[in-house]
């Protein structure tokens, strides 16, 4: 490879890196120039074996610690992931060709929150006493086993930081599968927690497609599946989870709409679009695609819009000035170009861009559809690109009529300036995280996760705590026990 921070090996297992050039070579793309950087090789049946052995090896040691122990490690790893931000956030740009202006703000840094929230909740992890009379009964918060975590490729450092920060602080110990189009930040995440004194086994990193996901889903040794991916890869995953009656968390794919009322703060209404559609070129699960704008302040939204977007600094994702880089591979460019394609020819309004740029690697123009209506098809499907379709309302209940006819329901955002309104859209919502007056803000301290066909249970916040762990029960009687014979 052709930069310094370079994992060494395609996988990481039992705390030091591990290779076997038996499995398939998976090329590493750098998509801002469709050069190939480096190659990792997918795992074989062996090295799955190895992994879950080493994770399920680990955890009994692991989970006896006390929280304190497992907090402080997972602490330590916040700090050096910190520590090393500007390393790991020209890494990330490389794996997934987001602008480095984007990557030292989000990915380390948020991965560090995970790290640093849930080690500081490792030890406030209790159960109950619940008295019944002379008898008692008290329950246990133990934890699950060994956790499997796939990545989607839009934020490799943070699913697995998300993912293996909650999942370790329970005591549990975690393989953990990144997407093949982004395989190496979570190398680094495993090395960092290893670096930071996790036992060898707690965090495991192995590589591979689908088929290395499924293979890890479907192994008896598994007791939980944690799947950043799309609705069909979840539908699969979920079901090959269900015939081992394991635990899961799916954080799938949206169609997340936005309102802007016609007493909107245009301004923050078109930053929040901007936020929703065209950060990360759009590669942003709960994207507010679908931004109804009221007919009174349609035109001047969409002006403002496209003045803005003309001031995007489209280049070279290493450079700090740059703020829009190319889509993370050449076969989503292809698929966010057949969805503009399918745009124009349903009949919608190309307001803004539509087009490659000219130039390496696989860049798209920021793209705006105006006059859309709810039947196109990129008003119905996740694009996953920077597509932006704006559609007309003047009605509140039609609206969100039409806002909750989707079969996904992660997010959704409302701008207004009514506080009575904001409140009741946000009530309305079929979706699990709603805005009001911003859009995409994902603290560690607030629950994520969709709704709907968008996902099962959430990530972040206590309530993870509540998917990587299960309570026992133990029941106490303190007198004689009376039996019919
Ligand atoms: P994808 O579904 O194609 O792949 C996700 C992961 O699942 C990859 O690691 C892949 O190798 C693996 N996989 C594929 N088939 C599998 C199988 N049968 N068994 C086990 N694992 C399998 O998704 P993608 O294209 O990498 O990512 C984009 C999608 O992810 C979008 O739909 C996006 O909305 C979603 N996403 C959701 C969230 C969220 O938090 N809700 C976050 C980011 C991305």
């Amino acid at each position: 490879m052709t930069y310094p921070t370079q994992p060494t090996a395609s996988h990481f297992i039992g705390g030091r890196y591990v290779e076997d050039t038996d499995g398939t070579p998976i090329d590493v793309i750098y998509p801002a120039t469709g050069a190939v950087i480096g190659k990792v090789h997918s795992a074989t049946p062996a090295i799955i074996e190895q992994a879950l052995a080493s994770a399920r090896g680990a955890q009994a040691a692991w989970a006896a610690m006390t929280g304190t122990e497992r907090g402080r490690i997972l602490r330590r790893a916040a700090d050096i992931m910190r520590e090393r931000n500007h390393e790991l956030s020209v890494l990330e740009t490389y794996d997934t060709g987001k602008p480095y202006q984007e990557t030292s703000v989000v990915d380390a840094t948020s991965g560090a929150d995970a790290l640093e929230y849930f080690g500081g909740m490792a030890a406030t992890l209790t159960g109950e006493h619940i008295q019944l009379g002379e008898d008692w009964i008290y329950t246990r918060r133990e934890a699950l086993g060994v956790c499997v975590g796939i990545g989607a490729w839009n934020y490799p450092t943070q699913i697995a930081s998300w993912k293996g920060a909650p999942a370790l602080a329970c005591g549990n110990t975690m393989v953990f599968k990144p997407s093949e189009t982004t395989p190496l930040c979570a190398l680094k995440v495993a090395e960092i927690l290893h670096e930071a004194g996790a036992p060898a086994g707690v965090y495991n990193v192995i590589q591979g497609l689908g088929d290395v996901g499924a293979a890890l889903v479907s192994h008896p040794d598994v007791d939980k599946v944690s799947l950043t991916g799309s609705v069909p890869t979840g539908r699969k995953v979920y079901a090959a989870a269900a015939a081992g009656i394991k635990h899961v968390t799916m954080e799938l794919g949206g169609k997340s709409p936005m309102i802007v009322f016609e007493d909107a703060e245009i301004e923050n209404a078109v930053s929040g679009a901007i936020l929703g559609n065209f950060y990360s070129s759009g590669q942003v699960c709960s994207n507010g695609t679908r931004v109804f704008v009221h007919t009174d302040i349609k035109e001047a939204f969409l002006t403002r819009l496209s003045e803005r977007l003309a001031t995007a600094v489209i280049g070279d994702p290493q450079d700090p000035e740059t703020s829009f880089g190319p889509m993370v591979s050449a076969r989503q460019m292809e698929i966010v170009q057949s969805y503009i394609a399918k745009g124009v020819a349903e009949g919608a309004r190309l307001v803004y861009g539509g087009k490659r740029l000219d130039r390496d690697g696989y860049y798209l123009e920021p793209t705006v559809f105006a006059d859309v209506t709810d039947d196109m098809t990129i008003a119905r499907e996740e694009i996953f690109g920077p597509v932006m379709a704006v559609l007309d309302f003047e009605d509140e209940a039609d609206v969100m009529a039409r806002a909750n006819d989707t079969e996904f329901g992660l997010a959704a955002g409302v701008f207004t300036r009514d506080l009575s309104r904001a409140h009741r859209v946000a009530a309305g919502f079929e979706a699990g995280t709603c805005y009001i007056n911003t859009y995409n803000d994902a603290p560690v301290e607030a629950p994520f996760g969709g709704s709907k066909q968008s996902g099962v249970g959430r990530e972040n916040s206590k309530a993870a705590i509540h998917h990587y762990s299960q309570l026992k029960s133990v029941y106490v009687r303190m007198g004689d026990v009376e039996a019919p014979f």
